[in-house]
């Protein structure tokens, strides 16, 4: 039998990589103690755990759980769990990392974290997501808690996997903790609005930034890649409010009508045959209008004013940035762009609007679940639809604020918005300058 190697402890972040490149450049224009900058080079806790699962066919099979805490400055450490075949204890420090930014962007009380399990969770059945799921709790209930670090959903887990995992806590704990876990159902403590709350903050950035252009709904037409949770939500807001959402697709590829796309009828159809592709290989849909199929490649190239990446990360890089031809790009996906495709994209007068501030509604109404679950006071969909709007209009605004003073872009900008507020909580505890002065 071979020995697996051990994981090892969480190694400090380099300085060099990819994603950290873009923390290179806010650093440049933020007046950072050199204590705060040592600290966030390292996560602060990490924890990896073993998952032992009874199989429905008797067997055992042991899975490997991580949970990462990078900083808990701020307040508790906030973060999904990922289930994902990929997951890797690099990749849940790296998730943990952007979501300590996320999170002091959004000015939430909380600090980052991320969790996850190596596995397919489409190859388990219920009852095995079920046990898993109920393990991993088990495996990362002393690393966990309502004022410690709280759960949310990310890749592959969702609403029914966060009802478990409060449950499990809260029979470990012996006491009702909705607190621990956010995006859970309705009927477990959830929030109104939890369900549509990514889209709707990107819609509320969108709605703010664009007028700066004198783009609105009338005269904006747009491109959606991804047509899932986010993407499909966000598209019949922009839809609502008049703008011309002329393309969108999903893993199958997509449909272009320059005219403008039906976007109540494409909902239908997806909710019913689970493709985008399906209205052209049916005869009775083909009667929506002129529409082309295209490639999620041919999407990205779309000569429209507005791109929204909303599928995977990656998509737009190097070897396509150049091609892109719309004038404003809003990340709804997490790393929707590479650093290098920023580079050309920046050149080419493309504006890109970063990840970490047009997704960050999700994040945010999961911490209006945890005030709510911790008060026991629930708020009604309207309370929570406007202090969203609030919020994430006023973090937009000021982020937009600082890319001006300092000439820089929306994605460097908002490194500096963050990095402000993590270094402002950092040096509260203290600087080498305040310990060396004399009294
Ligand atoms: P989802 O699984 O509901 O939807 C993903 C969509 O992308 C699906 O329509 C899928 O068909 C499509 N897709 C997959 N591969 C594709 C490809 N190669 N080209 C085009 N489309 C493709 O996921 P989601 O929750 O909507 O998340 C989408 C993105 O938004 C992810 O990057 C996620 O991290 C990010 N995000 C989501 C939330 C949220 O609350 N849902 C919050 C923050 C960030």
């Amino acid at each position: 039998m071979t020995i697996p190697t051990p994981v090892s402890h969480p190694t400090p972040l380099s300085l060099l990589s990819d994603a950290s490149s873009r923390l290179e450049k806010a650093l440049q224009y933020v007046t950072l103690s050199k204590d705060a900058l040592d600290r966030l080079k390292y996560p602060k806790a990490g924890l990896t755990v073993s998952i032992p699962v009874r199989m429905d066919d008797g067997s055992l099979r042991v899975f490997q759980g991580y949970r990462v805490r990078y900083d808990d400055t701020r307040g508790p450490g906030k973060g999904g769990v990922r289930y994902h075949p990929n997951v890797s204890l690099d990749e849940v420090q790296s998730l943990a990392f952007w979501m300590t930014f996320k999170c002091a962007l959004l000015n939430l009380p909380f600090g980052g974290a991320k969790g996850g399990i190596t596995v397919n969770p489409k190859e388990l059945s219920r009852q095995e997501l079920e046990r898993l799921s109920r393990g991993y709790v088990d495996a990362i209930a002393d690393f966990i808690g309502p004022d410690i670090d709280i759960l949310a959903p990310d890749v592959y887990t969702n609403a029914m996997v966060m009802g478990w995992m409060m449950d499990q806590y809260s029979i470990i704990k012996r006491k009702a903790s909705p607190g621990v876990v956010t995006g859970k159902p309705l009927a477990l403590g959830g929030s109104e609005g939890r369900d549509t709350a990514t889209a709707m903050g990107a819609f509320n950035v969108i709605k703010t930034l664009l007028p700066l252009f004198e783009q609105y709904p009338s005269n904006t037409t747009v491109a959606i890649q991804g047509f899932g949770k986010a993407g499909a939500a966000l598209a019949s807001l922009l839809d609502g409010a008049g703008y011309r959402i002329v393309a969108v697709s999903d893993s199958q590829g997509g449909i272009y009508a320059p005219q403008g796309l039906d976007i109540p009828k494409i909902r239908s159809y997806k909710r019913d045959r689970q493709s985008i592709q399906s209205l052209y290989c049916h005869d009775t849909v083909c009667d929506m209008g002129e529409q082309e199929i295209i490639s999620n490649e041919d999407l990205l190239k779309l000569d429209v004013d507005v791109l929204i990446p909303a599928a995977l990360e990656n998509q737009i890089t190097a070897a396509n940035a150049a091609d892109i031809r719309a004038r404003y790009i809003f990340e709804v996906a997490n790393g929707p762009t590479t650093s290098a495709a920023d580079q050309i994209l920046d050149a080419h007068g493309v504006l890109v609007f970063p990840d970490i501030l047009v997704n960050a509604g999700g994040v945010t109404v999961s911490y209006f679940e945890w005030v709510q679950n911790r008060n026991g006071l629930y708020w009604t969909a309207e309370e929570v639809r406007d202090r969203l709007a609030t919020r994430i209009v006023a973090e937009a605004k000021a982020t937009w604020a600082i890319a001006q003073d300092h000439k820089i872009s929306m994605r460097t900008a908002a490194y500096v918005h963050a990095l402000n507020r993590l270094g402002q909580a950092l040096d509260a505890k203290g600087t080498q300058d305040y310990y060396n002065q004399t009294p």
